[in-house]
């Protein structure tokens, strides 16, 4: 293996920005506000836009709410202050020959201290009104001669993220120098279309970066610098994969098929496809030389249950002991009843394991049936929990596969603890969320990937609507309807797990509310706040149909299965993220009935609007994981502190998949 060819920044590069000339201890402490120590960073700080200095909008031109470059000279200006001097208004009037525009500023008296008349000012803004032509906070830059002004004129410029005190155009006249200093010229010709963008030298891309000849210069010394990031993230992915298969050598989990066999027969239905070749691929692992690291991805209601059920009963077959962790306790007591359902015929132990007991015992229970089952054949035990497995005190000596459902809920960090527990046991994580084809390659990319693609047959289509809530009354007509027809229901109510006392007053008063709107039919409350076991006493009422309207948190978004409920109502729905709101909708459409998600919201905001449509528009959770990712970015969807990745400078999650697939590759050669 050669070594990986991490080409170290030459020296000059790495000094302190107060080697250049023109920056001393204010200047650098300016620039250190914005993240800038080293020549290198200054380098690497990414213009925030480009202006086109080579062409400007005569003022006449200007049009209405449109962003444009005009230029024009100093006629006018002055400050005006009122509610007793509080308050101010700075305006400064431009003629360019063509016309006058007005620029204002409020409450910036200072702002009156950087011009003068007869000043030439470079300004960019829309125009609010164009009678008088006028800009609310443009930008602005005094037009100064000098030998200098060939880097803001006549070219395309920068514009830099900026702080207090920093003038623009003196932080592009040190990156100009800078570049010119610092940086070993090279003519590179422009790369033609089929080169890899790795054939532009990284000193050419910083200088494209600062000052492009063309518009395209930038966005390629982009995609250069991207790159760059990606494949430091590749390394250290592809990296820490070897040394895990270097180290880690698989225990032989394949199994035999004497559990499963048995267990498919009483199972009810048959496998899909898509769940038949997942589990290929699953086999194929456990019985591989290195252990499992593996994603399962798969809609809400694809059935990932019964993958993990098969994945379990390899492993037990081969002796091993599982553990199957869920993130909340209402889905591990679901998981428990029906893995004892479904396992305990094999004669194969089923534990439940809670917070609180520090050890527990792998003996299997000794009704008749286990004894029998196990003194024939000899196999492991399942223990399926919570979180609070990866706790302290959790010992399984024997553990030789472990299962993480709804893993979107778990951090990198969390698995990684959990896993160390034992001794390099397969692991199989699973989730509903969609993993966008970026991060399957980034955050993801130490796991191997397998999709269901593919929802079992028969099942009733699911309707979505959004609704204000003056449009309520109909709702809870609707709703009597559905219960009449022996139809169940959820109804959810956003943030009571935070809100402290006041929402937990507003969850009780929905529910007083709600039992008076739906009498006769019955309605349970469950929250966050509930003890486990009261928790417990109403999921099981709602299973058993003695309660027909389960009013929850979004507690019960994953996992939950009452193929009955036919109705998913979610209050204030614009309070949940996309991707919670889908989990929440996959509660529904799990029987042979028609379901409907109602969606109540009065947010005004087109952003919110637009967010709630998706859900209308479509019932694929990848397309809805691709637009939660566009609207609120990775960050959000994946939660900030557990996504570990570094931040990115020039590489974008939404877009660079082209560039994301080259790192890989490069990086992969590089590793041979
Ligand atoms: P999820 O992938 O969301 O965890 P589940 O495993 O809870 O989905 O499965 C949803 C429902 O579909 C369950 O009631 C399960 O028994 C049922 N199911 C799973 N696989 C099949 C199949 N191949 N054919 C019919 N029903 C299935
Ligand atoms: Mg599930």
């Amino acid at each position: 293996m050669a070594a990986p060819q991490t080409q170290p920044p030459p020296p000059p590069l790495a000094r302190p920005v107060t080697s250049l000339w023109g920056v001393g201890n204010e200047r650098a402490a300016q620039l250190a506000r914005l993240g800038i120590v080293t020549v290198e960073d200054l380098l690497r700080h990414r213009p925030r836009r480009y202006e086109d200095r080579r062409n400007f909008w005569p003022i006449q031109d200007l049009r209405l709410d449109e962003a444009a470059l005009t230029r024009g000279s100093v006629l006018a200006l002055g400050t005006k202050t009122y509610r007793k001097g509080t308050k101010s208004v700075f305006e400064l009037i431009l003629d360019d020959g063509t016309g006058r525009l007005h620029c204002r500023w409020w409450n910036l008296p200072f702002m009156e201290k950087y011009f003068a008349v007869g000043d030439e000012v470079i300004v960019f803004g829309k125009p609010l009104s164009l009678r008088p032509r006028t800009m609310d906070h443009p930008e602005t830059e005094v037009v100064e001669g000098g030998e200098e002004s060939f880097i803001h004129f006549n070219r395309i410029v920068p514009v830099y993220p900026l702080t207090e005190g920093l003038p623009q155009r003196w932080l592009r006249g040190l990156l100009w120098r800078t570049l010119e200093r610092q940086l070993p010229k090279t003519d590179h010709p422009r790369p033609t279309a089929g080169d890899g963008l790795h054939l532009i030298p990284r000193a050419q891309a910083i200088r494209w970066l600062h000052f492009p000849e063309a518009k395209d210069e930038a966005e390629l010394a982009r995609q250069r610098l991207a790159l760059d990031e990606f494949m430091a993230l590749q390394r250290d992915i592809q990296l820490r994969r070897k040394k895990f298969e270097a180290n880690a050598r698989a225990l032989p989990c394949g199994g035999d098929n004497r559990l499963i066999k048995p267990f498919l027969t009483a199972l009810g239905f048959a496998l899909t496809d898509a769940q038949t070749r997942v589990l290929r691929e699953i086999r194929a692992d456990l019985r591989g030389a290195h252990p499992m690291r593996r994603l399962l991805q798969g809609d809400v209601g694809s059935g990932k249950t019964a993958v993990a059920a098969c994945t379990a009963l390899m492993a037990l077959e081969s002796g091993f002991d599982v553990v199957l962790m869920a993130p909340t306790e209402i889905l591990a007591r679901q998981h428990h009843r029906n893995f004892q359902g479904w396992f305990e015929p094999l004669g194969v132990s089923v534990e439940f394991q809670t917070g609180g007991r520090k050890t527990i015992s792998l003996k299997p229970e000794t009704s008749d049936v286990q004894h029998h089952a196990s003194r024939i054949t000899h196999h492991g035990s399942l223990v399926i929990g919570t979180h609070a497995l990866i706790q302290e005190g959790f010992r399984l000596p024997k553990l030789g596969l472990v299962i993480i459902d709804e893993q979107h809920k778990f951090g990198v960090a969390q698995r990684e603890e959990l896993v160390r527990k034992g001794r390099y046991p397969h692991l199989l994580v699973m989730t509903a969320t969609p993993i966008p084809r970026t991060l399957g390659l980034t955050l993801y990319g130490d796991l191997d990937i397998s999709v269901i693609d593919e929802l079992p047959a028969g099942r009733g289509s699911i309707k979505s609507f959004i609704r204000a809530s003056d449009r309520l009354p109909k709702v809870w007509e609707f709703l009597r309807q559905q219960l009449a027809a022996g139809r169940q229901a959820y109804v959810v109510y956003p943030r009571v797990e935070d809100g402290g006392p006041g929402a937990m007053k507003a969850v009780t008063k929905e529910f007083e509310k709600l039992k008076a709107v739906l009498a006769p039919f019955r309605v349970g409350l469950v929250h966050g706040q509930l003890r486990s076991q009261e928790a417990e006493q109403v999921m099981a009422a709602f299973r058993a149909n003695a309660v027909q309207v389960l009013l929850a948190t979004a507690l019960i978004e994953v996992g939950v299965d009452v193929p009955n409920a036919t109705v998913m109502l979610v209050e204030n729905a614009e309070a949940f993220g996309l991707a919670q709101l889908h989990q929440l909708r996959g509660r529904i459409g799990r029987g042979a009935h028609e379901s409907y998600c109602i969606l109540i919201s009065d947010a005004k905001q087109p952003e919110s609007r637009e967010r709630l449509r998706v859900l209308e528009e479509t019932n694929d959770g990848f397309r809805i994981a691709e637009a939660d990712l566009k609207l609120r970015g990775p960050g959000e969807l994946l939660g900030q502190r557990q996504s570990g990745m570094p931040p990115l400078r020039f590489g974008d999650l939404i877009t660079d998949l082209e560039l994301i697939r080259q790192a890989r590759d490069l990086v992969a050669g590089e590793l041979q």
